[in-house]
């Protein structure tokens, strides 16, 4: 199976740190901006999976023209939305996300497809703005899964939060 994800967010949410993490297993602490699409195999239940992962440094924010959102939404197959647990604008760009992921897959009758809410810089607590019930309520209201992560002090946060996403995509590719 080959199946595309798109990782979105607003900017310096930690999306390129987290994929990065995935494909090293290093945080390198600064992330260029440029506009990648990463190869990734996975083993899930004893069968590889290869996905295409869509990295890009535009922030989805309210600016954002709807016709460059909409074309990466039809490209993916799954979808990784970050927030920062100190931003909670970044938190309501992701709900706003779900919502434009929703209704433009309805409206190109495509078959649902898995999202996963990710709350990054858990190592931030002091800073926190966006409790965790918050991302979990956002999750539980919408379908979606939720996680919430430290690209920078766990080595796991990369690997946990795609492989669950390519996890649930086998799912979905296997029901329909
Ligand atoms: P992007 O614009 O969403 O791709 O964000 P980046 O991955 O470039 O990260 C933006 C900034 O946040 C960088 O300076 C990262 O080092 C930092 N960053 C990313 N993830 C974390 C995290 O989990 N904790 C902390 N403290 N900083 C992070
Ligand atoms: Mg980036």
């Amino acid at each position: 199976m080959d199946a595309n994800i798109v990782v979105m967010g607003t900017e310096s949410v930690g999306k390129s740190a987290l994929t990065v993490r995935l494909l090293t297993r290093r945080f390198i602490g600064e992330y260029g901006d440029i506009e990648s699409i990463f190869s990734h195999s996975f083993m899930v239940d004893g069968r590889e999976i290869t996905v295409n992962i869509w990295d890009s440094p535009c922030s989805e924010d309210s600016s954002v023209e709807t016709s460059h959102l909409e074309k990466k939404v039809q490209w993916a197959d799954g979808y990784v939305l970050v927030y920062s647990i100190c931003d909670r604008a970044s938190f309501n760009t992701v709900s706003r996300l779900i919502q434009i992921i929703k209704s433009t897959r309805d409206f190109l009758n495509a078959d649902k497809a898995p999202i996963v809410i990710v709350g990054n810089k858990r190592d931030l607590h002091h800073r926190r703005t966006v409790l965790s019930e918050e991302g979990r309520l956002l999750a539980l209201n919408t379908d979606c899964h939720f996680y919430e992560v430290s690209a920078a002090e766990n080595y796991h946060s990369g690997l946990m939060v795609f492989h669950g996403l390519v996890g649930r995509m086998k799912d979905a590719k296997v029901t329909t």
